[in-house]
């Protein structure tokens, strides 16, 4: 969490920025003014960054767009890096990439995203997709999949008597001879198969079918929760969310751990903006200035993943994790 203020930054709060370390990609959300500092305190090289979703081009979500940019080219950053956005916003992007003088040396992509959304890049190694938010300007939200693997079985295998080496051959092949069999043992008679994890990212939006479709299942669901349930009128007037209305997207969805931020500077203490979503979710995270999250452990196959949805108010965050 590299920033969790929404319009306003605050003494505690800088303007949005999030980084989701996913393998080796880097993923890179919102960075609204100041992200540039705020990567050097939370420890996240600029070389770390592989990709850059904006959601949309309000100053809070994008202002820190040629910092980052540039202090990339300082950096030699060589890898390709992909700037992902909504069309709508290509004005806002030239002008932010021509803010100031500077070289050029990221090898920068830019990936406009037209219409509703869809697939934004197939992967490997994850599936991007953007789907349209209800918040006046051009914005997306943005979902990242893990493609779906396979575990093995131990007792299985040993059943059937593939052991050692054998055991990465029939990975790789997909079959493999044993003796004492006729037919040769297969992955899928060893193995099940292990849904990919999901990241969602929902901002600015009011409530709408699109955050529950981006949210759906999600092991890890990023969420705006601008407002306090008694200020629900102004959440709905700015299509925002409110904390309550986050917590239910998560239940609703089958989210497993909702992280809510994007606090308004109204909220000086944003204890009441987690007790209104934990009321609706278990596993609820108020996002902090430079904490670090975990997308929750891979659900174990075979068994039901754990979410959140079924016990409001005990969340089963790991002790010291939960910011004060
Ligand atoms: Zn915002």
């Amino acid at each position: 969490m590299l920033g969790t203020a929404s319009q306003a930054p605050t003494r505690y709060r800088n303007h949005n920025g999030y980084f989701l370390r996913w393998d080796d990609a880097g993923i890179l959300f919102d960075p609204g003014e100041g992200t540039q500092r705020q990567m050097i305190l939370a420890g996240v090289r600029s070389s770390s960054v592989t990709r850059i979703c904006v959601t949309h081009f309000h100053g809070d979500h994008c202002l820190g767009l040629p910092g980052v940019v540039q202090r990339m080219s300082l950096d030699g950053v060589s890898h390709p890096v992909d700037l992902c956005y909504p069309a709508g916003g290509q004005v806002f992007v030239e002008r932010l990439l021509g803010a100031s003088i500077f070289a050029m040396r990221v090898p920068l992509r830019l990936m406009p995203v037209t219409g509703d959304g869809g697939t934004v890049d197939e992967g490997p190694p994850h599936r991007l997709s953007a789907t349209r938010l209800d918040h006046g300007p051009d914005t997306l939200g943005w979902r990242i999949e893990e493609p779906p693997g396979r575990s093995m079985l131990p007792d299985r295998l040993e059943a059937l008597g593939v052991r050692g080496p054998d055991v990465g051959a029939l990975i790789e092949h997909g079959t493999i001879s044993v003796d004492g069999r006729s037919e040769p043992v297969t992955l899928e008679e060893v193995s099940v198969e292990r849904p990919g994890q999901v990241m969602a990212f929902v901002m600015d939006t009011g409530s709408c079918p699109a955050a529950l479709e981006l949210a759906r299942g999600a092991d890890l669901l990023v969420c705006e929760a601008t407002f306090a349930n008694a200020d629900a009128e102004l959440a709905t007037r700015y299509r925002h969310l409110t904390a309550g209305q986050a917590g239910r997207l998560a239940a609703e969805a089958g989210a497993r751990r909702l992280v809510i931020t994007h606090f308004s500077q109204r909220y000086p203490d944003a204890e009441v903006l987690l007790a209104e979503a934990s009321a609706e979710f278990a596993d609820v995270a108020c996002a902090g200035d430079l904490l670090t999250i975990p997308v929750p452990p891979r659900a174990v196959p075979g068994q039901r993943p754990d979410s959140g949805a079924r016990q409001p108010g005990s969340s089963s965050w790991p002790a010291g994790v939960r910011p004060k």
